[in-house]
């Protein structure tokens, strides 16, 4: 299996929403993020994702309806000829203290144990200061900030950081061009 890309979900490869993903026919892609997904898939690439989903942890949405919102995401990846090796989410709210949510790396090391990944070779994409906050507590080789998503706040409060992305990108399909070089580098 070759290197591992790590995904956060909402405002990466779907259109984010303040009110929540509550079910499949809120989901949206983002333009050519299943066609990012199947680029990075055919380059030989393992594609995971790693999202927060705290509407869980509210209440707001039974575990059923977030399985069929990523059976609709895996479906539309799949049929644009790419593939999500899995997904690992956290069902908590911050007042939980868990170890699983991002910025926390408890997700990437939860798919480390089970895929027995490289995490020095990994890449993280997210659209969050927390998505690159995360893959450096996990420690990704790389970290890609995309400006879809909440992208464009993040990069102002990024520049303030100490540790700024490794690369920002337009969108997926630009971070996995960017991946492949990088890779290849
Ligand atoms: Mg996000």
């Amino acid at each position: 299996m070759g290197d591992t890309v790590f995904l956060d979900r909402d405002g990466v490869i779907n259109q984010d929403s303040a009110a929540y993903v509550k079910d499949p026919s809120e989901f949206e892609f983002i333009p050519r993020s299943p066609e990012a997904i199947a680029l990075l898939t055919q380059s030989g690439f393992q594609v995971i994702v790693i999202t927060n989903q705290s509407m869980i942890g509210r209440n707001l949405v039974p575990k059923e309806s977030l399985e069929a919102i990523f059976e609709k995401m895996k479906a539309g990846v799949e049929a644009a000829g790419g593939r999500i090796t899995d997904i690992f989410y956290c069902p908590h709210v911050d007042e939980d203290r868990c170890s699983c949510r991002k910025p926390e790396p408890g997700l990437i090391f939860q798919a480390q144990k089970k895929y027995q990944i490289d995490l020095g070779r990994s890449f993280m994409v997210g659209d969050s200061t927390k998505d690159i906050l995360c893959a450096r507590n996990a420690g990704c080789a790389k970290a890609i900030l995309v400006k879809t998503g909440n992208g464009a706040g993040a990069l102002a409060e990024l520049s303030r950081n100490p540790i700024p992305p490794d690369h920002v990108a337009e969108d997926l399909y630009d971070a996995a061009c960017w991946i492949i070089q990088s890779a290849r580098g």
